[in-house]
């Protein structure tokens, strides 16, 4: 699953344009009967392109993510969507640091008919953030802060709805902000396109009709604002972090998403990322989302993927992975090292790996100290924190809600990303006056 953001990373090329494919967009470009507006393309990847749009109705930005048309790609969108309904039913207020589908239907169009999801706009990924930052390592109170919030949403995904994740890692968590306000439509004073530009061929006798439909739908929408600000005007604006860059952040990507007691696929998360069970073959549940948790979160402490397995001479990226787990971890235990479907291509009847039989061992306090130079107050607390959840046996690993009450996470003050909070009524206002502005020209 690969996608991109900016224009120094490759783009997603004009091969998938076609029949079954992605749908074309230009800025301008109407959806769900000109409710939403295309701005500029955030993003892509496999399944999909991300644009930034305009709601008219609500006069908010929001992330478009457009399906390609071809069945496979269809049924994958209604499976997402199916767990995105459920995720947000059951978070009426918005504060489980879930993304949030706000609206989704579909777009007719020349490759055929595109499941669109409409959500609410996010930032940049957590991988995004380990680059920003030279892949050096994020402060630990930041860490800390992060860490919270994915451990919030897990909970809920896991003890509420009964729903595993399944694809955990730095790019499936997303930034409530950007990083760079010049890419916040809002933070950066960016006037949305309510028309189609000059020489667009689309724009018709229709299509002028239209846009006076829009023009008098994003007038009512300035005056409902306008209601809703004198509304809030006593609620202040202050209180946003005075460091540089929020880490309010959201867990995204349903695409993979099972019930705990619905399973569909055997082989699940991306290959750092996936827990030894999973590899074993011995089944999973909530416990693997913990296990990819505990990668994520040294990642983000390090800079550094934990885990990166490499096939080998005589040895495949399972069995090296394995090892790479046992030299930080310590030993498999036998029965859980020779329980799964997989165990006999991998290990031997005392519990060895076949192919690979030396192993150093470089436990993960040592490493921290040793690679990253954490202090030893440090890298004990944080090792106290992650060893638990790298339980080998799936069921003795911390839940979502216990690693909550860890004392490691105690010292950050953790609060719930409310949608109504300071950023929601920012973004209100400043949407507002770009409205204002235009409806003056
Ligand atoms: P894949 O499954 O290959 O990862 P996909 O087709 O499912 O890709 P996403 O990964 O969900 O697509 O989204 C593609 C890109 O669009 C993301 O990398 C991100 O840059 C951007 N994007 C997605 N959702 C949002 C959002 N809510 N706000 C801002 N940008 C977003
Ligand atoms: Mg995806």
């Amino acid at each position: 699953m690969s996608c991109s953001t900016s224009e120094e990373e490759e783009d997603e090329g004009r091969d998938d344009y076609r029949k079954g494919g992605y749908h074309a967009v230009r800025p301008g470009d109407q959806f769900a009967e000109g409710r939403y507006i295309a701005q500029r393309k955030l993003g892509w990847g496999t399944f999909s392109t991300v644009w930034l749009a305009f709601d008219t109705t609500s006069s908010i930005f929001v992330a478009l993510k457009i399906q390609k048309s071809a069945v496979e790609f269809a049924q994958a969108a209604l499976h997402e969507i199916e767990f995105l309904t459920a995720i947000a039913e059951g978070d009426p207020s918005n504060s489980k640091c879930v993304i949030r589908l706000l609206d989704h239907f579909k777009h007719a169009g020349p490759n055929g008919q595109h499941i669109c999801l409409v959500f609410e706009f996010l930032g940049d990924s957590l991988l995004r953030l380990i680059k920003y930052n030279h892949y050096k390592g994020i402060e630990l109170s930041k860490v800390r802060e992060i860490c919270g919030s994915v451990l919030l949403a897990l909970d809920y995904l896991h003890r509420e709805l009964r729903i595993i994740h399944t694809d955990l890692k730095p790019e499936n968590v997303l930034l409530i902000s950007t990083i760079n306000p010049a890419k916040d439509p809002v933070r950066s004073g960016f006037s949305p396109i309510l028309e189609r530009p000059e020489g667009n061929p689309n724009v018709g006798v229709v299509a002028n009709t239209n846009e006076k439909n829009l023009w008098r739908k994003a007038k009512r929408a300035v005056a409902k604002i306008s209601e809703r600000r004198q509304s809030m005007e006593g609620i202040s604006l202050q209180g946003r972090s005075l460091e540089r860059i929020d880490v309010r952040c959201k867990v995204v990507d349903f695409g993979n998403a099972c019930w705990v007691d619905k399973q569909l696929m055997d082989a699940i998360q991306t290959r750092q990322y996936r827990a030894p069970e999973v590899i074993l073959g011995a089944g999973y549940s909530f416990s693997a989302d913990m296990w990819s948790f505990a990668c994520v979160a040294f990642e983000l402490a390090t800079g550094d993927v934990l885990f990166v397995p490499k096939t080998g001479k005589g040895f495949d990226e399972d069995e090296d992975h394995l090892a790479l787990m046992m030299e930080l971890l310590g030993k498999i235990p036998r029965k859980i090292a020779t329980g799964g479907s997989r165990s006999k291509d991998l290990f031997d009847r005392h519990g060895d790996l076949k192919r690979i039989r030396r192993l150093k061992s470089w436990p993960l306090y040592r490493i921290l100290v040793e690679k990253y130079r954490f202090s030893n107050t440090d890298a004990r607390e944080f090792s106290d924190f992650l060893l638990p959840i790298f339980d080998f046996a799936p069921e003795k690993r911390p839940t979502a809600e216990q690693c909550l009450q860890h004392p490691w996470l105690k010292s950050s003050n953790l609060k719930p990303n409310h949608e109504n909070g300071d950023v929601g009524l920012e973004k209100l206002q400043s949407g507002m006056n770009q409205l204002k502005l235009k409806a003056a020209t």
